[in-house]
Protein backbone atom coordinates (compact mmCIF):
# COMPACT_ATOMS: atom_id res chain seq x y z
CA UNK A 1 0.00 0.00 0.00
CA UNK A 2 1.47 3.37 -0.30
CA UNK A 3 0.92 6.40 1.08
CA UNK A 4 -1.39 8.01 -1.33
CA UNK A 5 -3.72 5.43 -2.61
CA UNK A 6 -6.86 6.44 -2.27
CA UNK A 7 -9.03 5.52 1.24
CA UNK A 8 -12.54 4.76 2.34
CA UNK A 9 -14.17 6.20 5.29
CA UNK A 10 -12.21 3.42 8.16
CA UNK A 11 -8.72 4.13 6.28
CA UNK A 12 -9.00 0.56 4.24
CA UNK A 13 -7.35 0.70 0.76
CA UNK A 14 -11.10 1.81 -1.50
CA UNK A 15 -12.53 -1.45 -2.39
CA UNK A 16 -11.90 -3.90 0.61
CA UNK A 17 -14.45 -2.28 2.84
CA UNK A 18 -17.95 -3.35 2.24
CA UNK A 19 -18.86 -0.07 0.91
CA UNK A 20 -22.30 -0.74 2.13
CA UNK A 21 -21.98 -0.46 6.19
CA UNK A 22 -22.90 2.79 7.23
CA UNK A 23 -19.31 3.87 9.30
CA UNK A 24 -21.40 5.87 12.12
CA UNK A 25 -22.90 2.61 12.65
CA UNK A 26 -19.22 0.26 13.31
CA UNK A 27 -19.46 -0.01 16.87
CA UNK A 28 -17.26 -3.14 17.52
CA UNK A 29 -14.44 -3.77 19.58
CA UNK A 30 -12.57 -5.76 17.18
CA UNK A 31 -12.71 -2.99 14.26
CA UNK A 32 -9.37 -1.45 15.87
CA UNK A 33 -7.22 -3.84 13.73
CA UNK A 34 -9.43 -2.71 10.49
CA UNK A 35 -8.60 0.60 11.82
CA UNK A 36 -4.52 0.33 12.47
CA UNK A 37 -3.53 -0.41 8.03
CA UNK A 38 -0.24 -0.31 6.95
CA UNK A 39 -0.51 3.19 5.75
CA UNK A 40 -1.79 4.93 8.80
CA UNK A 41 0.55 3.45 11.14
CA UNK A 42 3.17 4.70 8.96
CA UNK A 43 2.19 8.05 9.41
CA UNK A 44 0.84 7.56 13.37
CA UNK A 45 4.55 9.00 14.29
CA UNK A 46 3.82 12.02 12.00
CA UNK A 47 0.70 12.34 13.61
CA UNK A 48 1.94 12.41 16.93
CA UNK A 49 5.31 13.74 16.71
CA UNK A 50 8.04 12.42 19.24
CA UNK A 51 9.85 15.57 20.01
CA UNK A 52 6.86 17.56 20.40
CA UNK A 53 5.06 14.67 22.43
CA UNK A 54 8.24 14.24 24.72
CA UNK A 55 8.20 18.22 25.05
CA UNK A 56 4.42 18.48 26.31
CA UNK A 57 4.28 15.08 28.59
CA UNK A 58 8.13 15.55 30.33
CA UNK A 59 8.95 13.73 32.87
CA UNK A 60 5.29 13.18 34.61
CA UNK A 61 5.01 9.20 33.79
CA UNK A 62 8.56 8.77 34.81
CA UNK A 63 8.47 10.49 38.00
CA UNK A 64 4.93 9.06 38.66
CA UNK A 65 6.40 5.64 38.49
CA UNK A 66 9.60 6.86 40.06
CA UNK A 67 7.99 8.17 43.27
CA UNK A 68 6.31 4.87 43.53
CA UNK A 69 9.71 2.51 42.98
CA UNK A 70 7.80 1.16 40.03
CA UNK A 71 10.09 -0.46 37.99
CA UNK A 72 9.02 -3.47 35.66
CA UNK A 73 6.06 -1.86 33.69
CA UNK A 74 3.98 -3.24 30.68
CA UNK A 75 3.21 -0.86 28.15
CA UNK A 76 -0.03 -2.69 27.55
CA UNK A 77 -0.90 -0.20 24.24
CA UNK A 78 2.31 -0.02 22.48
CA UNK A 79 1.36 1.77 19.24
CA UNK A 80 4.89 2.99 17.60
CA UNK A 81 6.36 2.46 20.54
CA UNK A 82 6.70 6.07 22.01
CA UNK A 83 6.45 5.42 25.58
CA UNK A 84 8.38 1.50 25.58
CA UNK A 85 10.86 4.17 24.30
CA UNK A 86 11.09 6.95 26.71
CA UNK A 87 10.78 4.00 29.62
CA UNK A 88 13.70 1.95 28.53
CA UNK A 89 15.62 5.14 28.29
CA UNK A 90 14.76 6.42 31.88
CA UNK A 91 16.01 2.76 33.16
CA UNK A 92 12.59 1.09 33.56
CA UNK A 93 12.30 -2.69 32.93
CA UNK A 94 9.36 -2.61 30.26
CA UNK A 95 7.12 -5.40 28.21
CA UNK A 96 5.51 -3.91 24.96
CA UNK A 97 2.26 -5.41 24.19
CA UNK A 98 0.04 -4.07 21.46
CA UNK A 99 -3.03 -6.03 19.83
CA UNK A 100 -1.82 -5.13 16.18
CA UNK A 101 1.30 -6.34 14.44
CA UNK A 102 1.33 -3.66 12.59
CA UNK A 103 1.45 -1.63 15.26
CA UNK A 104 4.54 -3.45 17.34
CA UNK A 105 6.61 -4.37 14.16
CA UNK A 106 6.68 -0.22 13.99
CA UNK A 107 7.46 0.20 17.50
CA UNK A 108 9.91 -2.60 17.32
CA UNK A 109 11.78 -0.69 13.99
CA UNK A 110 11.48 2.51 16.03
CA UNK A 111 12.99 1.11 19.11
CA UNK A 112 15.91 -0.34 17.28
CA UNK A 113 16.71 2.95 15.47
CA UNK A 114 17.32 3.97 18.72
CA UNK A 115 19.50 1.44 19.73
CA UNK A 116 17.05 -0.63 21.92
CA UNK A 117 15.41 -3.92 21.91
CA UNK A 118 12.11 -3.79 22.99
CA UNK A 119 10.46 -6.79 24.35
CA UNK A 120 7.60 -7.09 22.61
CA UNK A 121 4.27 -9.21 23.51
CA UNK A 122 1.34 -9.47 20.73
CA UNK A 123 -1.42 -9.74 22.53
CA UNK A 124 -5.56 -8.58 22.91
CA UNK A 125 -6.14 -7.17 25.91
CA UNK A 126 -9.26 -9.18 26.86
CA UNK A 127 -6.95 -12.05 27.13
CA UNK A 128 -4.00 -10.69 28.79
CA UNK A 129 -3.07 -13.43 31.04
CA UNK A 130 -3.31 -15.98 28.62
CA UNK A 131 -0.56 -14.76 26.25
CA UNK A 132 1.58 -12.80 29.01
CA UNK A 133 3.29 -14.27 31.60
CA UNK A 134 4.16 -12.47 34.73
CA UNK A 135 3.33 -9.89 37.24
CA UNK A 136 3.74 -5.99 36.26
CA UNK A 137 4.37 -2.56 39.04
CA UNK A 138 2.43 -0.62 36.82
CA UNK A 139 0.60 -1.14 33.66
CA UNK A 140 0.82 1.75 31.06
CA UNK A 141 -2.32 2.35 28.58
CA UNK A 142 -1.99 5.49 27.19
CA UNK A 143 -2.79 7.62 23.85
CA UNK A 144 -6.19 7.12 24.15
CA UNK A 145 -6.48 3.31 23.57
CA UNK A 146 -9.02 1.93 26.35
CA UNK A 147 -11.54 3.83 24.14
CA UNK A 148 -11.06 1.06 21.25
CA UNK A 149 -13.20 -0.95 23.33
CA UNK A 150 -16.59 -0.38 21.88
CA UNK A 151 -18.67 -2.94 24.12
CA UNK A 152 -19.19 -2.52 28.46
CA UNK A 153 -17.81 -6.47 28.55
CA UNK A 154 -14.03 -6.05 26.87
CA UNK A 155 -13.97 -2.84 29.28
CA UNK A 156 -14.77 -4.85 32.23
CA UNK A 157 -12.73 -7.98 30.96
CA UNK A 158 -9.86 -5.99 29.80
CA UNK A 159 -9.76 -3.93 33.36
CA UNK A 160 -10.02 -7.29 35.29
CA UNK A 161 -6.77 -8.93 32.77
CA UNK A 162 -5.15 -5.43 33.77
CA UNK A 163 -5.89 -5.68 37.70
CA UNK A 164 -4.88 -9.34 37.75
CA UNK A 165 -1.55 -8.49 35.74
CA UNK A 166 -0.41 -6.31 38.80
CA UNK A 167 1.09 -7.15 41.66
CA UNK A 168 -0.47 -7.15 44.40
CA UNK A 169 0.77 -3.74 45.27
CA UNK A 170 0.60 -2.20 41.37
CA UNK A 171 -0.99 0.46 39.36
CA UNK A 172 -2.56 1.02 36.82
CA UNK A 173 -2.53 4.20 34.67
CA UNK A 174 -4.86 4.82 31.65
CA UNK A 175 -5.87 8.15 29.57
CA UNK A 176 -8.32 9.05 27.90
CA UNK A 177 -10.00 12.03 25.90
CA UNK A 178 -12.16 14.39 27.76
CA UNK A 179 -14.75 12.53 25.99
CA UNK A 180 -17.37 15.00 28.48
CA UNK A 181 -16.41 18.13 27.61
CA UNK A 182 -16.79 16.82 23.34
CA UNK A 183 -20.63 15.38 24.26
CA UNK A 184 -21.51 18.32 26.54
CA UNK A 185 -19.97 21.21 25.25
CA UNK A 186 -18.73 20.63 21.19
CA UNK A 187 -14.90 19.94 20.06
CA UNK A 188 -12.25 22.22 20.98
CA UNK A 189 -8.66 21.36 21.64
CA UNK A 190 -5.82 23.33 23.11
CA UNK A 191 -3.92 21.20 20.49
CA UNK A 192 -1.14 20.86 22.69
CA UNK A 193 -1.18 17.65 24.00
CA UNK A 194 -0.26 14.02 22.00
CA UNK A 195 -1.40 15.04 18.29
CA UNK A 196 1.23 18.35 18.49
CA UNK A 197 2.32 17.76 14.56
CA UNK A 198 1.01 21.25 13.12
CA UNK A 199 0.42 19.50 9.70
CA UNK A 200 -1.99 16.69 11.27
CA UNK A 201 -6.03 17.49 12.43
CA UNK A 202 -7.48 15.36 14.76
CA UNK A 203 -11.41 15.86 14.90
CA UNK A 204 -14.58 14.36 15.59
CA UNK A 205 -16.68 13.66 12.41
CA UNK A 206 -19.67 12.42 14.47
CA UNK A 207 -20.53 11.88 18.23
CA UNK A 208 -23.29 10.50 20.15
CA UNK A 209 -23.27 8.87 23.99
CA UNK A 210 -21.67 5.83 22.24
CA UNK A 211 -19.77 6.65 18.81
CA UNK A 212 -16.84 9.48 18.47
CA UNK A 213 -15.55 8.99 15.22
CA UNK A 214 -12.56 10.91 14.67
CA UNK A 215 -10.95 11.92 11.44
CA UNK A 216 -6.84 12.39 11.08
CA UNK A 217 -6.19 14.33 7.60
CA UNK A 218 -2.72 14.60 6.82
CA UNK A 219 -0.67 17.00 4.28
CA UNK A 220 -0.68 14.65 1.48
CA UNK A 221 -4.41 14.74 1.30
CA UNK A 222 -5.05 11.45 2.64
CA UNK A 223 -7.47 10.95 5.86
CA UNK A 224 -7.96 8.26 8.21
CA UNK A 225 -11.02 7.41 10.91
CA UNK A 226 -10.89 5.81 14.19
CA UNK A 227 -14.20 5.33 15.61
CA UNK A 228 -14.52 5.35 19.12
CA UNK A 229 -16.27 4.59 22.77
CA UNK A 230 -16.64 8.08 23.87
CA UNK A 231 -15.71 7.39 28.18
CA UNK A 232 -17.03 9.69 30.55
CA UNK A 233 -14.15 10.26 32.94
CA UNK A 234 -16.84 8.91 35.96
CA UNK A 235 -17.83 6.01 33.61
CA UNK A 236 -14.03 5.23 33.62
CA UNK A 237 -13.18 5.58 37.41
CA UNK A 238 -16.71 3.86 38.20
CA UNK A 239 -15.64 0.42 36.45
CA UNK A 240 -12.07 0.87 37.39
CA UNK A 241 -13.60 0.69 41.37
CA UNK A 242 -15.53 -2.29 40.08
CA UNK A 243 -13.09 -4.47 39.23
CA UNK A 244 -11.68 -4.05 42.44
CA UNK A 245 -9.03 -0.87 42.37
CA UNK A 246 -9.07 0.60 45.69
CA UNK A 247 -8.38 4.40 44.28
CA UNK A 248 -8.53 6.31 41.45
CA UNK A 249 -6.71 9.71 40.98
CA UNK A 250 -7.23 11.61 37.64
CA UNK A 251 -4.93 14.20 36.34
CA UNK A 252 -5.85 16.73 33.60
CA UNK A 253 -2.98 17.68 30.86
CA UNK A 254 -0.62 16.65 33.07
CA UNK A 255 -1.41 18.81 36.00
CA UNK A 256 -3.74 18.66 38.91
CA UNK A 257 -6.17 20.50 37.16
CA UNK A 258 -8.59 18.36 35.61
CA UNK A 259 -11.41 21.11 34.55
CA UNK A 260 -10.91 21.90 31.00
CA UNK A 261 -8.17 19.41 29.93
CA UNK A 262 -7.91 18.12 26.40
CA UNK A 263 -7.03 14.98 28.06
CA UNK A 264 -7.31 13.18 31.57
CA UNK A 265 -5.34 10.80 33.03
CA UNK A 266 -6.32 8.50 35.56
CA UNK A 267 -4.11 6.31 38.19
CA UNK A 268 -5.34 3.54 39.63
CA UNK A 269 -4.00 1.93 42.70
CA UNK A 270 -4.54 -1.51 43.24
CA UNK A 271 -3.89 -1.77 47.06
N1 LIG B 1 -0.04 4.20 23.16
C1 LIG B 1 0.27 4.54 21.79
C2 LIG B 1 0.43 6.02 21.67
O1 LIG B 1 0.11 6.72 22.62
O2 LIG B 1 0.91 6.49 20.64
C3 LIG B 1 -0.74 4.00 20.80
C4 LIG B 1 -2.11 4.57 20.88
S1 LIG B 1 -3.20 4.01 19.62
C5 LIG B 1 -4.43 5.26 19.71
C6 LIG B 1 -4.11 2.68 20.34
C7 LIG B 1 -3.38 1.36 20.38
O3 LIG B 1 -4.16 0.44 21.14
C8 LIG B 1 -3.17 0.74 19.02
O4 LIG B 1 -1.81 0.41 18.86
C9 LIG B 1 -4.08 -0.48 19.02
O5 LIG B 1 -3.59 -1.54 18.24
C10 LIG B 1 -4.14 -0.82 20.49
N2 LIG B 1 -5.36 -1.56 20.85
C11 LIG B 1 -6.64 -1.17 20.66
N3 LIG B 1 -7.48 -2.11 21.13
C12 LIG B 1 -6.72 -3.12 21.61
C13 LIG B 1 -7.01 -4.38 22.23
N4 LIG B 1 -8.29 -4.79 22.41
N5 LIG B 1 -5.98 -5.16 22.63
C14 LIG B 1 -4.69 -4.76 22.44
N6 LIG B 1 -4.35 -3.58 21.85
C15 LIG B 1 -5.36 -2.77 21.44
Amino acid sequence: MTDTQPTVADGSPAGTRNETEDPAKIRRTDHYKKEYVQAFVEKWDELIDWEGRAKSEGRFFIDLLKKRGKVLVLDAATGTGFHSVQLLKAGFSVTSCDGSAEMLAKAFENGRQRGLILNTVHADWRWLNRDLAGKFDAILCLGNSFTHLHEERDRRRTLAEFYAALKHDGILILDQRNYDKILDEGFSTKHKFYYCGDQVSAEPEYVDESLARFCYRFPDGSAYHLNMFPLRRDYTTGLMKQVGFTSVKTYGDFTEDTGDADFLIHVAEKS
